[in-house]
């Protein structure tokens, strides 16, 4: 995935900004812009009212995916949670 701006749509709301887990937004002359944060979550075009955010596939160019039958990947994408101390117990 890839994010991309239309900045004829965007109003400069900030909403985005504010969904963005990764500060990976700036504002730049009232416009949202994305910078090397950026992980492609897509949380920001989720929270546009303006469809001023477009997702698209990074990778158009066809590729024989025959030879990774069989293989299989896993990924987990988390957030860490806030640390706290083990329970005690008595
Ligand atoms: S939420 Fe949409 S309209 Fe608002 S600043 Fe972001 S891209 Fe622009
Ligand atoms: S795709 Fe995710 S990381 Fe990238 S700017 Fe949007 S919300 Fe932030």
């Amino acid at each position: 995935m890839a994010v991309r701006l239309i900045p004829e749509n965007c109003t400069g709301c900030k909403l985005c900004l504010r969904a963005c887990p990764y500060g990976a937004i700036d504002m730049v002359e009232g416009k949202a812009q994305f910078n090397d944060n950026c992980t492609q979550c897509g949380a920001c075009a989720s929270s546009c009212k303006f469809d001023a955010i477009l997702l698209e596939a990074a990778f158009t160019r066809d590729v024989d995916v025959a030879q990774y039958r069989g293989l299989w990947v896993l990924a987990e994408h988390l957030r860490a949670p806030p640390w706290r101390p083990p329970p005690r117990h008595l």
